[in-house]
Formats: C-alpha cells, sequence, structure tokens
C-alpha cells in the first residue's frame, strides 16, 4: 500500500516537473500553455515518447530527435528536483517511518491530512519554477505568483491559521521588500519581489518561518555573490536574482523551519 502510494507521488513529481519546464519556456515566451509540446530549438511537435519525464532525456542522450541539437540540462534536472521534493514532503507527511497498511490507513484518515501534504507539494512546485524562471530569465512572474498566492491563502485559512496573521505576515514581507525597492529606486530587485515577498507571507505566516526563509535568502545570496565575484564571474553591483535564493529560503523554511529555531532559540 506504501509503495503503490509512493510510486504514484513519484509518477506525480515527474509529470508536474516536466509540466514545470513547459510552463517556464511558455511563460517566457508569453504563449498559451494549451497545446502540443515542441523542440524549442527547431519548432518541430514532440511525439508522446519523446515527452517522457527523465527517461526520454536518456534515450535521446540529450539530444533533440529532429534537429540533433542539445536539450538544456534543466529539463532532467527539474524532474528530478520536483520529483525528490515530492518524494521527500510524502515521507516527511509519514514521519519518515515505513506504515503497515492499517497505521497508514489511520494516518491518511486524520484531518487535514491531504491539505498539509497539498500545501507542501504546491509549495515545491511553485518554488522550483520561481527559482528555474528567475535563475534563467531574472524574471519573477506574476503569472505563477498571483495564482499561488491566492491558493496559499485559502489553504491556510482552511487548515485554520487566523486571517490577520497571514495578513501580517503578507504585509510585514511586501513592506521589507518594497522599501527596498524604493530605497535603491528599482535597482537592488525588481517589483516581481514585492509580489513575491507576498506569496512567501501567504505560505509562511509563521513570522519565525518567514524570517528564516527571508534571513537564509540573504545569506546564501550573499555568500554566493561573493564566491561569484571572486571567481570572477560577477563584478560588484551586478544584479543577483533575488526570487532564486528566496525560492531556495522557502524551501529551506518549509523543510528545516522547525529544526533551524530550536537552534536559533538555543544561541540565546
Ligand atoms: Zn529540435
Amino acid at each position: 500500500m506504501m509503495l503503490i502510494l509512493t510510486a504514484i507521488i513519484i509518477l506525480l513529481g515527474l509529470a508536474l516537473g516536466s509540466f514545470s519546464n513547459c510552463l517556464i519556456w511558455r511563460l517566457y515566451k508569453q504563449e498559451s500553455i494549451i497545446g502540443r509540446s515542441y523542440c524549442p530549438l527547431c519548432q518541430k511537435k514532440l511525439s508522446w515518447y519523446h515527452n517522457i519525464p527523465v527517461l526520454s532525456f536518456l534515450f535521446l542522450k540529450g539530444r533533440c530527435h529532429f534537429c540533433k541539437q542539445k536539450i538544456s540540462w534543466q529539463y532532467p534536472l527539474v524532474e528530478l528536483a520536483v520529483t525528490g521534493l515530492f518524494l521527500f514532503f510524502w515521507l516527511a507527511a509519514l514521519k519518515f517511518q515505513y506504515l503497515d497498511s492499517e497505521s497508514l490507513f489511520l494516518l491518511l484518515q486524520r484531518p487535514n491530512f491531504y491539505l498539509y501534504l497539498l500545501k507542501d507539494l504546491v509549495a515545491a512546485w511553485v518554488m522550483i519554477v520561481i527559482f528555474v524562471f528567475d535563475l534563467r530569465y531574472y524574471l519573477v512572474s506574476n503569472l505563477v505568483v498571483w495564482p499561488a498566492t491566492l491558493f496559499f491563502i485559502i489553504i491556510n485559512l482552511y487548515l485554520g491559521v487566523i486571517w490577520w496573521h497571514i495578513l501580517l505576515a503578507m504585509a510585514l514581507a511586501a513592506l521589507f521588500f518594497g522599501t527596498q525597492y524604493l530605497l535603491t529606486r528599482g535597482r537592488g530587485l525588481g517589483e516581481g519581489d514585492i509580489w513575491l515577498g507576498l506569496l512567501l507571507g501567504a505560505l509562511l505566516p509563521n513570522l519565525n518561518s518567514l524570517i528564516i526563509a527571508i534571513l537564509s535568502a540573504y545569506v546564501v545570496g550573499s555568500f554566493v555573490g561573493i564566491a561569484l565575484i571572486a571567481s570572477g564571474h560577477k563584478s560588484w553591483g551586478s544584479k543577483l536574482p533575488l526570487g532564486v535564493f528566496l525560492a531556495l529560503g522557502a524551501l529551506g523554511a518549509l523543510i528545516w523551519g522547525e529544526n533551524i529555531l530550536q537552534y536559533y532559540w538555543r544561541l540565546f
């Protein structure tokens, strides 16, 4: 039973990972997301067997079937990342235990079990999309951020989070990024990052988690920035895509949130 459900989660991760690659490309090109997949290099329509997550990349040896040009590593990597996170959140929901059918059945009957799992899986998927999109195109797409924000507000309300806690977290995060936006006159970070702040607040209405997400984004971002400058890949004053690190920070807060907090409080 547990194996079957785990297999379903893996297949779901592969399918949604594959969909996020397609979504990222079409959002960038501002195309409709309906319609058959095609090779971004030669525009030829792909058959279903060119579209199997990870496997197609392997048996095509990383090249398009038609034009033989190299397919970006982004495709299998994103598919694997989404699948890996799905698997992690699923196993975390089971507290990393092997459950026999009976105890699994009891767990699945718990109120809100599915809602918590759904929230984590959607968060994983959305953050991967934001991460890759910002990394590749230095953009945060509002077509992803707005619906996701609405989704997390609704699901957190369903899960019993007090409405003004959500509102407060969203306001504080937006204020934080909005102030920086004004102070740097939009050079330090983009308008998209303010919307992203609202999304983070909606996803992490617990202020401790929110602070961890934003703080770790800045810490990791600074280290990466310094490393890039030291290695000569970037110069002072060149832009780093903040959304990349905020997406990582949000995932980090979801995965390690409580552990980091405990460690943090022990320092005082
Ligand atoms: Zn091609």
